[in-house]
């Protein structure tokens, strides 16, 4: 296969109305947006006894800090499919597809050829440079 018939089929791969690849999830996908962060301080606040004063809760910002993985994109060893190019199973990672004004995404996992491509537009091993 060449790069021209590779791009050609991956462009062909890209959800048509989430054309905007990113490598990694957002925050809230990850369970650490702001909704997760109201969450938590509700249980916080929840989980009080009768006369206890108020618990300290973190910033916002704080909390995301003390939530945040490192290797939280690496998603590990999956049976399925890669949601991109439906490679087979093995080691995935996380990809958001926007859509054209980033007001909305999908959540993709993908496989390591996927995740070169999109983040150094490196070619799979079976294309011929
Ligand atoms: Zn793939």
């Amino acid at each position: 296969m060449t790069p021209q018939q590779y791009e050609m089929r991956f462009d062909g791969l890209i959800p048509s109305k989430y054309p905007h690849l990113n490598v990694g999830w957002t925050a809230d996908e990850h369970g650490f947006g702001w909704s997760d962060y109201h969450s938590y301080c509700e249980t916080k606040i929840e989980n009080m006894c009768e006369g206890e004063d108020a618990p300290e809760l973190p910033s916002f910002k704080r909390w995301q800090q003390d939530n945040y993985d490192e290797e939280a994109d690496n998603l590990g060893f999956s049976w399925k499919n890669c949601e991109l190019c439906n490679g087979l199973p093995g080691d995935r990672y996380a990809v958001t597809a926007w859509n054209n004004n980033n007001t909305d995404y999908i959540a993709l996992r993908v496989c390591q050829d996927c995740l070169c491509y999109i983040a150094n537009g490196d070619y799979p091993d079976y294309v011929e440079v």
